[in-house]
């Protein structure tokens, strides 16, 4: 291609728009420009890359015997009724009326309707295992659509779900899309770590997510890994034990109301109080589909938001404002306490505090605190649970290793669905014995739209994006310097010539600019190879090759082009 008949806009100034390195380099590289919130246009050089990952995307699924199919994105409501997610999925699933008034929804995610496609039409076992994919646009009105491509409202997905007769043989399945994934990502240039995650709306047993680790604020997804063994899990689900826990106390003691004048975080608590901070428990009220619950951790614990939702079986999970707070306790924010909340509220005390004696809580009353608390005897939990993070340098939940936190950014995840929606669908095969069994199910997503750009956010440097070669717009970047001389001219038409019957992918960047304008742009939209042409090698009858990520400067004879090509490309990732 060259760059005078394609549309690469390249800007100079950075936006405002983008927060994070690799949305800024998107727009400014000329590959994505913002309709709306989490809403783009993929320019020609983003078409590229999406093309170029969704083929390693197909191969690969083929190969692991996958069948690719196309499921529509508008679907009618009762489907989503069928399987209880309805009233479920919360406000991410868009929704809309027809000219009829029937209610539709934009496919956020597809187990309803590959269900409802295969129930009553793949009658016996005979039929199975099954694997359906397919790579289509999907909807959701996330909270907050932000960092570009990352979390959109509408983006690309690569959707696979299979369908199984027994445990045994969904986890052969399930095990060729863990090899598929790896392997889909390692051709894209990008190490992944498998861990283990929160099954959330999808339901089922089990889930897997694919992180890349980055150390930029792009790394929205937390994991905690093991230094000992490979147990890596996303903070949403990730365990740990104690290594030095706190005595307990032998005796109960008699409760006492203490003043605390002007305490009311976890550090003036303990500070007045002169105790540590894991005698003391806080009280965090929040809003459980609009209801107030209570959760209880330790003093020096975070609570785990997800961990808290999955306990209180709520849709949507947020901190009570100050109203709500003062409502539930009947005094100002900082002292809430579990001692007379309303009869009817949850209260979620964490297994921590559930082995803890003579604790100290908020008097929910002004600059007042309770010493020698005790669970049971003056307050009741609705549940015990697991509802903090684990804390970094505490103890692997598999062995004497330690935890250490990184950050992550999923661009894919595998579910054990067992027989959530074959069950609520009534999706039912004959086995051999001629009994009727619901089918054993898993979906599997690729984010499409996101892994480029999170490819973007691991590999850029000041200058610019420094794609992977399999994920690139063009493996070759030729840039005659003055393209308006003649001897310019004839060597860049000669190579360009030569790589593309070669079927190498190039762009030539034809435009009568000056040479920084050229380089720096080469530099912004990253593609991994470059082939200068100018005055002084051509006099020796040579150009120059470098490689985007590299300092290796290559230089070959014009005739020699197209070897000196395939042997750098081969070095880099
Ligand atoms: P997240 O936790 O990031 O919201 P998710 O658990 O909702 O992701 P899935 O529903 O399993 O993700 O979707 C499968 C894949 O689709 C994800 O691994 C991710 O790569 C991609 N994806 C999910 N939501 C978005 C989005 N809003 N924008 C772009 N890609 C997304
Ligand atoms: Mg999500």
């Amino acid at each position: 291609m060259r760059w005078t008949q394609t549309y690469i806009p390249t800007l100079r100034e950075q936006s405002s728009e983008a927060e994070l390195i690799s949305h800024q380099l998107l727009l400014r590289g000329g590959f994505i420009r913002k309709l709306a919130a989490g809403i783009y246009i993929y320019l020609p050089l983003m078409q590229r890359v999406i093309e170029k990952f969704s083929r390693i995307v197909r191969e690969e699924m083929n190969k692991s015997g996958a069948i690719e199919i196309t499921m529509p994105v508008l679907h009618p409501a009762e489907v989503w009724q069928e399987s209880g997610r309805y009233d479920t999925v919360g406000k991410e699933q868009m929704r809309l009326k027809d000219r009829h008034l029937h209610e539709m929804v934009l496919g956020g995610t597809h187990e309803e309707i590959v269900t409802y496609l295969l129930r009553g039409e793949l009658k016996s076992y005979r039929q199975l295992p099954l694997n359906l994919y397919q790579i289509q646009v999907k909807f959701r009105d996330e909270i907050r659509p932000r960092f570009g491509l990352m979390r959109g409202r509408e983006f690309i997905m690569k959707d696979a779900y299979t369908f199984d007769t027994d445990e045994d043989s969904f986890m052969v399945a399930y095990q060729k899309m863990v090899d598929a994934y790896f392997a889909i990502f390692k051709r894209a240039g990008l190490d992944t770590k498998k861990v283990e995650s929160d099954t959330g709306a999808m339901g089922g047993k089990a889930a897997h997510e694919f992180m890349l680790i980055v150390d930029t604020e792009g790394g929205e997804e937390v994991i905690m890994f093991c230094d000992k063994c490979d147990y890596a899990a996303n903070i949403e689900k990730a365990t740990f034990r104690e290594i030095n826990p706190p005595e307990v106390d032998n005796e109960v003691l008699e409760k006492k109301e203490v003043d605390t004048p002007n305490a009311s975080t976890i550090e003036e608590v303990t500070a007045f109080l002169k105790v540590d901070a894991t005698r003391l428990v806080k009280t965090l009220i929040y809003l459980a589909d609009g209801k107030p619950a209570a959760a209880m951790i330790r003093g020096d614990r975070n609570l785990n938001l997800t961990k808290l939702k999955n306990q209180l079986n709520a849709i949507e999970i947020e901190s009570a404002p100050p109203a709500v707070v003062e409502d539930v306790t009947q005094c100002p924010v900082g002292y809430a306490g579990p001692i007379e909340l309303p009869k009817d509220m949850p209260i979620i005390v964490d297994n921590e505090v559930s082995k803890m004696k003579n604790f100290i809580v908020g008097g929910n009353k002004k600059e007042t605190h309770i010493i020698n608390v005790n669970l049971d005897r003056d307050f009741r939990a609705t549940a015990v649970a697991d509802i903090i993070d684990a804390p970094e340098g505490e103890m692997c939940p598999h062995c004497d290793g330690r935890l250490v936190a990184k950050q992550g950014i999923e661009v894919g995840n595998t579910f054990m669905l067992g027989t959530k929606y074959s069950e609520s669908m009534g999706a039912k095969f004959l086995d051999a014995e001629g009994n009727e069994k619901p089918f054993i199910m898993g979906s599997y997503g690729i984010g499409i739209t996101r892994t480029p750009q999170a490819a973007v956010e691991r590999y850029h440097d000041e200058k610019g994006i420094v794609w992977p070669k399999n994920i690139a717009p063009y493996l070759v970047e030729i840039i005659p310097l003055n393209y308006e001389k003649d001897e310019h001219k004839k060597a860049a038409e000669q190579i360009y010539a030569e790589l593309v019957n070669n079927n190498i992918d190039c762009l030539l960047d034809d435009r009568p600019e000056r040479a920084g304008v050229k380089f720096n742009d080469a530099d912004l939209i990253g593609i991994p190879l470059r082939i200068i042409i100018g005055d002084r090698a051509l006099k020796q009858g040579k150009v120059e090759l470098k490689a985007r990520g590299g300092d290796e400067v290559v230089m070959a004879d014009l005739g020699d082009v197209l070897t000196a090509v395939k042997g750098l490309l081969e070095r880099i990732n």
